[in-house]
């Protein structure tokens, strides 16, 4: 367990994140590798209708790199697709849109007017409602541009 630590906090601090967050991700690839988080079968799906598109920057898609053509018939065994870099694959995640999952953009905290949002100390949390002071006047899930937010 130590040294799963150890690797994954080297991984971590590749990204050159401030000591706090570090820990939150070594944390969470720890709980990860224990299998103590597993990924959700059970969410929607959010299709774009569900979205606020114009709060996204359009951002082309990073093509993935492949063999040049003189250099593909080099053995049976070539490989042509080389797949994403690691700084490939860092912009592409860029353009993740986080359907269906909060991203912390704060508007929905932002725009309640009767403080019925409360918004997390850590980093990843996810916001909670206080629902002594909801009105029920849909503007959080209005404006947030994910989709997270669904009134019943
Ligand atoms: S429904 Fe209205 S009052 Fe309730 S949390 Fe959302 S914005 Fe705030
Ligand atoms: S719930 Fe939606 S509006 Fe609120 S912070 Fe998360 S992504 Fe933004």
């Amino acid at each position: 367990m130590d040294k799963e630590r150890e690797i994954f906090t080297a991984q971590a601090q590749e990204s050159g994140k401030p000591a706090e967050i570090i820990e939150k991700m070594v944390t969470g690839r720890l709980r990860k590798f224990l299998g103590e988080e597993k990924p959700r079968d059970d969410m929607a799906v959010i299709r774009a209708d569900k979205m606020l598109l114009d709060h996204y920057t359009k951002k082309d898609r990073v093509e993935p790199s492949v063999l040049e053509v003189d250099q593909r018939l080099s053995g049976l065994d070539t490989e042509v697709n080389l797949g994403y870099s690691r700084e490939q694959t860092l912009e592409e995640s860029q353009r993740c849109m986080s359907c269906g999952y909060c991203f912390d953009c704060e508007k929905c905290w932002m725009y309640c007017q009767d403080q019925a949002i409360e918004k997390p100390m850590d980093k990843g949390a996810l916001y909670t409602f206080k629902m002594q002071n909801c009105t029920g006047c849909s503007k959080c899930a209005e404006v947030c541009p994910c989709g997270f937010i669904e009134m019943h």
